[in-house]
């Protein structure tokens, strides 16, 4: 049993993650998918835009004065994501660019399908994370939710790329149907061989929200039944483990990375978001187009980060006010922290680094 310890990570200024979903196209029909074709559109990001886009991020800073350290491209994380990245042609010419531009760790988030032979045409060590959603141990845990036999096609694919040598992640997303069984990924994990997990809890965003899917959402007591406890057992058998905070005690320090952090999410359409909580509404607060990145006038997202609020997270009080418990007295009984606020169990002597 691995020693391991525990931290939330803390929202920095000198380090920037970027997002790109290269397209919103997928083949798959998860239940909670976050994707919503109706803001985002169903184009397919060309490859001048995206190495415009790898190249502006690698070179200028959009905040006031400079990043910390000598390259603003090895201050930055890039995560390439769609739907589904791997139904991009030009995945592996992306990848090979943002190497050559020194991003300081490059990410795909696949649905595990891996399209266009990418396991053949990417060398392992142009990644530092191959990320594979599995949201079950078993089929009859996850193929409900995230379709028929995609189990079996993801479990395959996920021991291929370890056998091959790749840094391999999974990515549960916690719901009401699959919370109870977040326990037996720890074995199948060790199994695979998979050294890093990442798990999520499901939002109300895209298809979730729009089928009023709200019973798939977990309450507070649920969570802490289970995730944090199968978080430490995942850590305990050598795993690099990555949940969200989502909640804060009273007594701690509410941030929001909105204001703190940089973090920007680009869709095919142009749209630059600064917060997913807003990624259902036109409330972007950039847009990117052959002008480079543009900042929107107000209101945007940015407006709303200021609002200082006892519950904490302002959007989430917004869009989601039922999440949100109160006392007798009208205050909050906890604050809703940050989405992008992570906890990370991290066993000793683990090779990885925190990445988004
Ligand atoms: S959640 Fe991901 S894998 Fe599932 S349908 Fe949406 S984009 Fe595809
Ligand atoms: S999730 Fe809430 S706290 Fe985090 S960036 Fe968005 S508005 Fe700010």
């Amino acid at each position: 049993m691995s020693s391991v310890v525990t931290r939330t990570v803390a929202f920095r200024q000198d380090t920037r993650n970027l997002f790109v979903h290269l397209l919103t196209r997928c083949n798959l029909r998860c239940r909670h998918c976050y994707i919503n074709p109706g803001q985002h559109g169903t184009g397919v990001m060309d490859a001048e835009a995206v190495h415009s886009l790898l190249a502006l991020f690698a070179s200028r800073s959009f905040k006031d004065g400079e990043m910390a350290g000598n390259s603003i491209a090895a201050s930055t994380n890039l995560v390439l994501l769609g739907g589904e990245p791997t139904l991009h042609p030009d995945l592996p010419r992306f990848i090979s660019f943002a190497r050559e531009l020194g991003y300081r760790s490059i990410t795909v988030d696949s649905n595990g399908f891996l399209f266009n032979d990418f396991l053949r045409k990417v060398p392992p060590e142009m990644v530092d994370n191959l990320s594979f959603s599995l949201d079950g141990p078993s089929p009859a845990v996850n193929d409900p939710i995230r379709g028929k036999g995609v189990f079996d096609t993801v479990v395959t694919n996920i021991s291929r790329a370890v056998e091959m040598g790749f840094p391999v992640s999974v990515i549960f997303t916690a719901n009401r149907l699959n919370v109870r069984h977040l326990p037996g990924m720890v074995p199948l994990l060790q199994r695979l061989g998979v050294t890093r997990f990442f798990i999520q809890v499901v939002g109300l965003r895209g298809r979730a929200g729009e089928g009023g899917e709200t019973s798939l959402q977990l309450s507070r007591e649920e969570w802490d039944l289970v995730v944090p406890a199968s978080a430490r057992s995942a850590a305990e058998a050598g795993m690099w483990v990555t949940y969200p905070k989502v909640f804060l005690g009273q007594e701690e320090e509410f941030q929001c990375a909105g204001v703190v952090a940089e973090n920007y999410f680009v869709f095919p359409n142009g749209r630059v978001y600064t917060c997913p909580l807003c990624e259902d509404y036109p409330l972007h607060a950039y847009e990117f187009s052959q002008e480079g990145l543009v900042r929107r006038p107000p209101i945007t997202e940015m407006e709303l980060f200021s609002l200082t609020i006892p519950e904490g997270c302002v959007l989430n009080k917004l869009l989601h006010p039922g999440n949100i418990e109160y006392r007798r007295d009208g205050s909050p009984a906890f604050k809703v922290a940050c989405c992008m606020l992570k906890e990370e169990l991290v066993p000793e002597g683990h090779p990885g680094r925190s990445q988004p």
